[in-house]
């Protein structure tokens, strides 16, 4: 199966977007006209440099306002048709994109429209040239696909036949089964594109909206099994019209167009879907039982001040690494690896972003099958030199650089911890605290939809609702990703401006991405308790917050005491409720998290976490400012 992107889906002028295309892994490219245009080379110099970077171009588009024109429109839109097969030929392609007509003067019927077809398509026919019709979602008479299917089959020419858009078809809801009905050899051409559910005008929810299949809330994967379906045999192309890939980074925004078609023909196969030529058999998404360990690259004061903070959180100094300097500090099932070595990965994630999470260990079925998943899936192998008596985890590259280990069971990498490190306590005091609920990453507001498509892609992760959380300075989207079980959770953070917590942080660490870690507890009072007694100092709420509980939960006095007493903050959903309490933040913004659910609250919190952040922001004031 051929794999396609429109040109106009990427940032940058041709030569740029043609070298982030090819480096993505594509076999061809839609040229949208106007990138052709506005580039200076004749057609068949940019024809060979497709070809040269081992592109070929699969489609030229668009023809806009041809069909159903009364005279002496018709003949004119002929005559443009005719110096449009001379480009093509001059670039070297034969299929043309016919969008359905916006003219003012076009004229309906399904008859006349065919008639113009069949004549385009004689016309083509002698050049060997092909000719697919489309629907666009807001065209004037034809704004269906199986308008425009029935367009193409009274046309009856070898030469024309359909090209289906998955936008245009689910933008309308209409039932993307009415496609199994089409013969696979008269669909030309299959354009995808993915796009959030909003309200608005179609047009402009076309030309500024589309993301990658994945990435938004249409049903691409009901389209594109229905297509497959029909025997179609021709690339899959996505054609993505979206002001933040417009100002993205070219590379970034290919490969993450590329990740989402392999990870959606994948579903297609998986869903019993049999006819996909040479389809691409990948390890499935991987299931993932929790997080194995969070790394934190660090040095001196800073590496104290951490480690401090971890013992006052109940954590024990568990082991030393037998070759480098990491110390493991475990409770319940939480590991946390404090790196302080001057060579290697962990130094230069210190170098670049200050006390960072430089490393997250996930705890899979398989940990080959998962990075043979995320190879395919176009992410980068890891590899770090091994000591002697080192395992060898598999590993890749994470989004912004960081670093992802894999272990599991099946190969043995769950006994690291005994192999690696040599104990130095068996005190299992502590504080309660059993696992980590949570991992929260920032990340520039642009760069969401790459981080989400990156997580469920991998792993069998959904993705919830975005929400808005307001900073005093700005807003901050939250969007969670999380396993069924819950075993893996993360929170992205897309920031817009830098006076927001988040984008401060970002700004701070050069783009670091783990913000803060949530420790889950089954008694929160019980884990306040014991954490003030080894000196933990949480983060402060204020009065006016716990007054506002009163009024919007129904709290007995005692119950309000106690969170007012230990700083804990509550929510409540119709599942269950939840209590949360912060540290204080250190090493430039990052911070600890609390949680303990009770029932089976589904969120995070997020109508406390603009309180939250206004009391972090108290903390945080620069020295000399004046307290207010
Ligand atoms: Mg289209
Ligand atoms: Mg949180």
């Amino acid at each position: 199966m051929k794999t396609s992107i429109a040109t106009v889906s990427i940032s940058g002028n041709l030569p740029e977007k043609l070298e982030a295309i090819a480096a993505a892994g594509f076999d061809g490219i839609e040229i949208f006209e106007q990138d052709f245009i506005a580039h200076d080379g004749n057609p068949r110099e940019v024809g060979e440099l497709i070809r040269s970077m081992g592109l070929e171009i699969t489609l030229f588009q668009p023809f806009r306002d041809f069909e159903g024109l009364p005279e002496p429109l018709r003949a004119k839109a002929f005559d443009r048709a005719e110096r449009k097969f001379d480009l093509m030929q001059e670039l070297g392609t034969d299929l043309v994109l016919v969008c359905s007509s916006c003219h003012p003067e076009a004229l309906g019927g399904i008859d006349r429209a065919a008639a113009d077809f069949h004549e385009l398509g004689d016309r083509a026919a002698k050049r060997d040239l092909r000719v697919g019709f489309e629907a666009l979602a807001w065209g004037r008479h034809v704004n269906d696909h199986r308008d425009a299917w029935e367009i193409v089959r009274r046309a009856d020419h070898k030469n024309v036949g359909l090209i289906l858009d998955s936008f245009h078809t689910l933008a309308r809801k209409i039932d993307p089964e009415t496609i199994r009905r089409i013969p696979g050899d008269k669909i030309f051409f299959v354009q995808l594109a993915d796009a959030p559910l909003i309200e608005m005008d179609l047009l402009y929810w076309s030309r500024h909206f589309r993301n990658m299949p994945g990435e938004g809330d249409l049903p691409v994967l009901d389209f594109m099994k229905a297509v497959m379906a029909t025997g179609y045999s021709g690339p899959i192309s996505l054609e993505i019209f979206n002001d933040q890939f417009r100002g993205g980074r070219p590379k970034t925004i290919a490969k993450d167009g590329h990740r989402s078609l392999v990870a959606l023909m994948d579903d297609v196969r998986r869903e019993g879907q049999s006819t996909i030529p040479n389809p691409n058999i990948i390890p499935e998404r991987s299931n993932v039982d929790g997080v194995a360990f969070v790394e934190f690259a660090t040095r001196g004061e800073e590496a104290e001040t951490l480690e401090t903070i971890l013992k006052t959180l109940g954590f024990q100094h568990s082991g030393n690494h037998i070759a480098k300097k990491l110390s493991l500090w475990t409770q319940g099932e939480i590991r946390i690896v404090i790196n302080r070595e001057t060579t290697g990965f962990a130094s230069s994630a210190y170098t670049m972003h200050g006390t960072t999470v430089c490393d997250i260990g996930i705890s899979v079925e398989s940990a080959a099958e998962t990075v043979s998943r995320a190879k395919s899936l176009g992410a980068d192998p890891f590899q770090q030199p091994i000591g002697p008596g080192e395992l060898n985890i598999p590993a890749i590259r994470g989004q912004s650089g960081s670093v992802l280990h894999f272990i599991d069971k099946r190969s043995g990498l769950n006994n690291v911890w005994s192999a690696e490190f040599a104990n130095t306590s068996t005190d299992k005091a502590g504080a309660g605290l059993k696992r980590i609920d949570h991992l929260a990453q920032t990340m520039s507001y642009d760069e969401m939809l790459s981080w989400s498509l990156f997580y469920t892609t991998l792993f069998q992760m959904q993705k919830s609702a975005m929400v808005d959380v307001v900073d005093p300075d700005g807003l901050v989207r939250s969007q969670a990703l999380e396993t069924k079980s819950g075993s893996f959770r993360i929170t992205l953070n897309g920031a817009e401006t830098h006076r927001t917590m988040a984008g401060n942080f970002l700004a701070d660490s050069f783009g670091a991405s783990v913000q803060h870690i949530a420790l889950s507890t089954d008694d929160i009072f019980a884990s306040a308790a014991a954490m003030g007694k080894l000196g933990f100092e949480p983060m402060p709420m204020s009065e006016n917050y716990y007054a506002d509980l009163v009024a919007r939960f129904d709290l007995d006095v005692d119950m309000l005491a106690a969170l007012r007493a230990d700083n804990i903050l509550y929510d409540e959903d119709a599942n269950g409720s939840f209590f949360q309490f912060y540290s204080r933040p250190y090493a430039g913004g990052m911070f600890f998290e609390i949680v303990e659910r009770r029932g089976n609250y589904k969120g995070y919190g997020a109508p406390n976490a603009p309180f939250r952040i206004a009391a972090q922001k108290r903390l945080m004031r620069p020295k000399g400012m004046p307290k207010l």
